[in-house]
């Protein structure tokens, strides 16, 4: 996020929705909008049930946004500054370059974002090039794209959370082949995801080692939930708030770790990784809303069927209608009486998730989580000094030593 568009666009939005939140005022554009392009998915995932829609109910596919459709609901909506794509498997569409275009010409993003099962690593591989080539031309002067293969476990593990056998040896040359295009287009940014279920949660130790290994420029985990847009309510792959501590501390340390060295925005992303993984743990253990949730205000979610969502936790049960339906008008939703009861329903917390696309901007709207993000972030530079104090300083007498030890 450069500092001038967040000074120019975000903190302005940022203060709306709070007013909004208070119910002053009508909210703007959401920061962050995600689009579900389509339900079609090759993987056969245990935590998700996403891909048996088609099989069952072919006649659907036809119900999803067509490109114009699309392009209908963009020149509406305005700027965003986060523009995730979501699915099934993005890349199964054939006109994801044709709808990453329409956003960067009518959304303007900072951030287009695009994950990925890498079960055909040439084509994804041929698509995000031809994305990258696009985005030096549609714009917006800066636009990063990040693209984040899933990785779920090591090996055959891969393969069995996932569901199909090879999919481990396509994500590891799907990961090659994006690294060597990382070379040539710098706006190109390479991660690797992790859902954290109880069929993973006690491999952690190997899948973080095998991540490092990665060369990827970013590690996101996030716990499994349970979401109607996945059809997987009452699959009980959510791990407990005590195997869930236990697992995470290597991922805390790691962030505590960089946050040592971190200048500039690393210092906020890695602050407010570890602030993520405390507000999970809290979440886990008690099961409400952590900290305030502005889902519906600084995030919105489409459906592949033109829905519109506050997040993919609720989905059609808290629609706010279908854009089909107003002329793909998002503002007419938007601000509509549905959307004030929907939000009056958040904000009495009838609702409670973790879902990390939503928690990093209730994060940024919440003073007291930034303030823990700023103690965090105090607290592993005085460290850091304190490292390098003690590395400068001259041999230590035996009996200082041992001392420092009981410390
Ligand atoms: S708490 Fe979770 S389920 Fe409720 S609105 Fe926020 S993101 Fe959605």
């Amino acid at each position: 996020m450069s500092l001038r568009r967040t000074a120019e666009e975000v903190v302005p939005k940022l203060a709306r929705y709070r007013l909004a939140y208070s119910g002053i005022g009508k909210p703007p554009a959401p920061l962050n909008l995600t689009l579900s392009i389509t339900y079609k998915c090759n993987s056969r995932c245990q935590s998700c049930d996403i891909w048996k829609i088609y099989p069952a109910e072919k006649e659907r596919l036809k119900d999803e946004l067509t490109l114009d459709e699309i392009e209908r609901i963009f020149r509406t909506v305005g700027q965003v500054y986060f523009f995730n794509i979501s699915g099934g498997e993005p890349f199964l569409r054939r006109d994801i370059v044709d709808i990453v275009r329409l956003a960067c010409e009518h959304l303007r993003p900072g951030v287009v974002h695009i994950p990925t099962n890498a079960l055909n690593p040439e084509r994804v591989t041929r698509l995000t090039e031809e994305i990258l080539v696009g985005m030096r031309q549609w714009g917006p002067d800066g636009v990063k794209l990040t693209l984040k293969p899933s990785f779920d476990g090591v090996g055959e593990r891969h393969d069995v959370v996932r569901g199909v056998a090879g999919n481990w040896q396509k994500l590891v040359r799907t990961l090659g082949l994006l690294r060597d295009l990382r070379q040539r287009h710098d706006h190109l940014r390479v991660g690797v995801g992790t859902v954290i279920s109880t069929m993973n949660i006690h491999e952690l130790p190997q899948i973080i080692a095998q991540a490092r290994a990665f060369d990827v420029d970013t590690y996101i985990s996030e716990v499994a939930e349970e979401r109607e847009e996945m059809r997987n309510l009452g699959s009980g792959i959510t791990p407990t708030h005590q195997a869930y501590d236990r697992g995470i501390q290597p991922f805390r340390d790691e962030t505590f770790e960089r946050l040592k060295s971190a200048r500039g925005m690393e210092l906020l992303t890695q602050g407010m990784r570890h602030e993520y993984y405390d507000i999970t743990r809290r979440w886990l253990r008690d099961r409400t809303q952590v900290i305030p949730c502005y889902a519906g205000l600084s995030n919105a979610h489409i459906s592949p069927y033109g829905e519109l969502w506050p997040c993919a936790i609720l989905a059609d049960s808290k629609s706010l209608g279908n854009l089909k339906e107003v002329d793909y008008d998002f503002w007419r939703l938007w601000h509509s009486e549905r959307a004030a009861e929907v939000r009056a329903s958040i904000r009495r917390r009838e609702c409670d998730c973790p879902l990390a696309n939503q928690a990093y901007g209730n994060m940024l709207l919440s003073p007291r989580s930034m303030a823990r993000v700023a103690g965090t972030v105090a607290r592993a530079r005085f460290e850091a000094l304190r490292e390098r104090v003690r590395g400068a300083a001259p041999a230590a007498p035996p009996a200082a030593t041992a001392a420092d030890a009981a410390e």
